[in-house]
């Protein structure tokens, strides 16, 4: 098949980028995709052929993410998020307006073939709810006339520019705030190599590579307390320790940077604004634990801060901080970015690793570990973004320096990003510890439309929810633990006194069933059973005995599913039906007495 010289040349970087061919197949079919608008039946034979594959293995693979398809789209692809963030500050109210704008409806295309429009889970927009992305370009702080005009101004062959960074990340410092992995954002051309430089930038990887061992760069990074920021909080130096020293296989530095948890977007900003922080990180991680190739996994609409950290990457290169002999010491670090295409499953870290190697981003049976036998069976360590951001900081100040700014046993500080009703949505960067009372009314503004709180999602969509009475906490990982709930992955959405809890309920129940893998049965099946009721017991017609199967349907997929996502349904569904069981018998009565379905279209 003859290709695009531009599409040949990405193609042919990708077959040679890899240790095992098959890894370049997700991206060779997103870009592709992104070349012809769809993946044709020719595409896919071209790719088997160019990787040893045959058309089966091609078409499972494709077949299993959301972002890849092979039917052609609309030339402007508009994708409207409903998911919590964005369903609290009026996405359904996009998607009515989209529908009736374009007359067409979710996974439809406009006669003209020039638009198509599906309904999305969250696109990592959440403090700039309501949001929506047409092609890669991201669109937020939507309302329907804005929409109009994007979409006129599309239609007559010009484009609104889009966000050029996420909403709600630079913004006036608060007292409360200890900037120090955000304390470049902001600053002009805060992404280059030159601002990096002069500002502390690559000091903590000439440390570590001149004056420290690896042993001591892991008991430094053990000292700090830092523990993994994308949900499960592990401890980022022992898991370092865990890789054997001895082993003649080569190792890797995987980076997550997946962040699909609705309400969490904290990556985002440390990627398109501080790249080089990331990848310094990243080069010491390798220095530690012995591995000299990394690898950046992320998420597949996260295409320009891709590509912010491809042109990153090239100038730490050129500056000597990454490849052959770095900082003439001697140590070798190659590092590439590597796009998911849609997968909520994957940012489970053996699910993100079978991804990695070109597969359905299944999840693994453990132990092994990763450490241990990880991405291409070889020691590999995995961390989120924002832990690997920290790196820096912790080998230049020490690791005691940083763990005295959080609270024992919780060291450093905490990107929180605050979504939903509150007046000041946005990321901030608050020591572990700080109060979550505090940081809803002082540093988020407090409620929207001086509404009393009703409910916070602490860290992401997966977390027990707590009530208003519930949050004068200190925000670390034992604390929430205390109070029956998850630090997570930093996403606080909050929730005011007219919102329906069945309706939250229900979107969040719609989300799982949605991203569930379908390998085990509890997910599977329990998902798609807990949104049918949800759905039938939101829409008025629950029965009585549906509310206690609700509890009893999420205890069951409890610890009993492959992977963290079955935990990730259960939790928050058993939480909204004990704390506000109540909604659920006023819902009997005949319908939604919040008159959820009118507030989500705007007419409250
Ligand atoms: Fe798949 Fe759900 Fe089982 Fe995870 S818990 S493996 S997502 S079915």
């Amino acid at each position: 098949m003859e290709l695009t010289p531009k599409l040949a040349a990405k193609f042919e970087t990708l077959e040679n980028r890899y240790p095992v061919k098959r890894s370049a197949l997700v991206p060779m079919l997103l870009y592709a995709q992104d070349e012809y608008g769809f993946v044709s039946d020719k595409m896919i034979e071209e790719i088997a052929r160019r990787l040893g594959l045959n058309t089966v293995q091609v078409i499972e693979t494709l077949a299993y993410y959301s972002m890849l398809r092979r039917k052609p789209a609309g030339r402007f692809h508009v994708q409207v998020c409903t998911n919590v963030s964005c369903m609290l500050r009026g996405g359904h109210q996009i998607l009515e307006q989209a529908k009736r704008r374009l007359e067409i409806g979710h996974k439809e295309v406009t006669r003209d073939g020039v638009f198509s429009l599906e309904e999305v889970e969250c696109l990592g927009a959440c403090t700039g709810a309501p949001a929506m992305q047409v092609n890669y370009d991201f669109y937020e702080e939507l309302n329907p006339c804005k929409f109009d005009r994007i979409i006129e101004e599309l239609d007559a062959g010009r484009k609104v520019a889009p966000v050029a960074r996420i909403s709600g990340a630079v913004h006036e410092r608060h007292a409360a705030e200890t900037p120090l992995i955000s304390k470049r954002w902001g600053l002009p051309n805060s992404h280059t190599l030159e601002v990096y430089r002069k500002n502390e930038g690559y000091l903590a990887l000439g440390k570590a590579l001149t004056q420290m061992t690896p042993e001591s760069i892991i008991e430094e990074v053990k000292k700090s307390n830092l523990r993994g920021r994308g949900g499960a909080g592990f401890s980022a130096g022992m898991k370092w320790g865990f890789v054997p020293k001895d082993s003649l296989k080569p190792k890797y530095i995987v980076c997550n940077a997946d962040e699909s948890e609705p309400g969490t977007c904290k990556d985002r900003p440390l990627m398109e604004m501080d790249p080089h922080q990331l990848i310094e990180g990243m080069a010491i991680a390798g220095r530690a634990i012995g591995a000299h190739q990394g690898f950046i996994y992320i998420r597949g609409e996260y295409r320009y801060v891709q590509d912010i950290l491809d042109r990153a990457i090239e100038e730490a290169y050129a500056g000597g901080y990454l490849g052959r002999n770095i900082l003439g010491t001697g140590f070798d670090f190659d590092l590439c970015t590597h796009t998911g295409a849609g997968a909520y499953e994957c940012g489970e870290e053996s699910a993100l690793m079978e991804s990695l190697e070109g597969k359905r981003g299944y999840p693994r049976i453990r132990p092994p570990f990763p450490a241990v036998v990880g991405l291409y069976g070889c020691p590999t360590i995995i961390n989120n973004v924002e832990t690997l951001s920290s790196v820096p900081v912790i080998i230049r100040e020490g690791g005691e320096a940083y763990a005295g700014r959080g609270t024992p046993k919780n060291g450093g500080t905490r990107l929180v990003c605050v979504s939903g009703h509150v007046n000041r949505p946005g990321i901030y960067e608050v020591p572990l510890g700080f109060s979550m009372k505090r940081f809803i009314e002082e540093v988020a503004g407090g409620v929207r439309g001086g509404k009393k709180l009703k409910a916070v999602i602490p860290g992401g969509s997966s977390c027990p929810l707590l009530r208003a009475d519930e949050i004068d906490i200190p925000m670390d990982y034992d604390s929430l633990a205390k109070a029956g709930s998850m630090l997570g992955s930093g996403g606080m959405i909050v929730v005011d006194e007219e919102t329906c809890m069945v309706d939250l309920a229900r979107r969040i129940m719609h989300f799982y069933a949605h991203e569930s893998c379908g390998w085990c049965i509890p997910c599977r099946e329990g998902t798609s059973w807990l949104r049918k009721i949800l759905e039938r017991f939101h829409a008025g017609a629950g029965r009585p005995e549906d509310i206690l199967m609700i509890g009893e349907l999420a205890k069951n997929m409890l610890g009993r599913t492959f992977c963290p996502l079955g935990d990730a349904a259960a939790m928050p569904t058993i939480s909204i039906v004990n704390k506000w069981k109540h909604e659920f018998e006023e819902h009997l009565s005949g319908g939604c007495p919040y008159k959820a379905a009118e507030a989500l279209l705007g007419a409250r």
